[in-house]
């Protein structure tokens, strides 16, 4: 295995602030580190896929489509994500289980992750009720309802999924809770992870 794993993979159920943290992150280790980090959004590529052959309007579509076929643009997404991936320093913002009409499809296969070998793989959690909150108040993007109970469990589901990508490619697996109105907090430990 390669010893200068460049990649840090970052993944969290909808919601949690992901991007957010990222984008605060990318921005502290410009700031205070002056590096770059180039950020790739899995859920782009696969729109990206998904949009060209006229399968979705939106990304928040995706997830609803026949899971053969969400496969196969994971499949295409993960190899352009791969091949992009071969820079400095990357983010790769993303999900390790994606709710669909037929129970949790895995976001990080074997296949996926192979390709990758990312160096760390954060897992972002939050209180499942402030999820909930942050779900409901963010009118950019149309994300599911759910029970706190069931966001619970697709946390705990989640953690996981994370250590099983771990088990697979050897990379550290770290947790790092986003507290509400604590962004910067988050951010600084991912970018921590970053400049390791
Ligand atoms: P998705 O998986 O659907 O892309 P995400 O995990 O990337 O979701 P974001 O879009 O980053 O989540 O954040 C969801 C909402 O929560 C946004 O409106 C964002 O401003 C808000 N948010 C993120 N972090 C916090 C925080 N620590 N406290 C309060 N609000 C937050
Ligand atoms: P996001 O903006 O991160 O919520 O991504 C948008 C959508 O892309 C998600 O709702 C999923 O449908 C899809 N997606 C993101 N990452 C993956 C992945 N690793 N595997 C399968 N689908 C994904
Ligand atoms: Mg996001």
């Amino acid at each position: 295995m390669s010893e200068s794993r460049n990649v840090v993979i970052v993944t969290g159920i909808p919601g949690v602030g992901k991007t957010t943290v990222i984008n605060t992150a990318v921005e502290i280790c410009k700031q205070k580190h002056g590096e770059d980090v180039l950020v790739l959004n899995f859920g782009t590529e696969m729109f990206e896929v998904a949009s060209k052959a006229g399968q979705v309007k939106n990304r928040d579509e995706m997830r609803k489509m026949p899971t053969s076929q969400q496969r196969d643009n994971q499949r295409l997404a993960g190899q352009a994500i791969a091949e992009k991936a071969r820079k400095a320093k990357v983010i790769v913002d993303t999900h390790t289980l994606i709710q669909t009409n037929n129970g949790y499809l895995i976001g990080l296969p074997e296949w996926v992750v192979r390709a990758i070998q990312p160096k760390t793989v954060v897992l972002i959690e939050a209180d499942s009720e402030k999820i909930a909150g942050r779900r409901s108040s963010d009118e950019t993007r149309t994300r599911d309802s759910q029970a706190i109970s069931d966001i619970q469990i697709h946390q705990e589901m989640c953690r996981a999924a994370a250590i099983s990508v771990g088990t697979l490619t050897g990379a550290t697996v770290r947790r790092i809770m986003n507290r509400e109105g604590k962004v910067e907090e988050a951010a600084a430990e991912l970018a921590q992870t970053l400049m390791e």
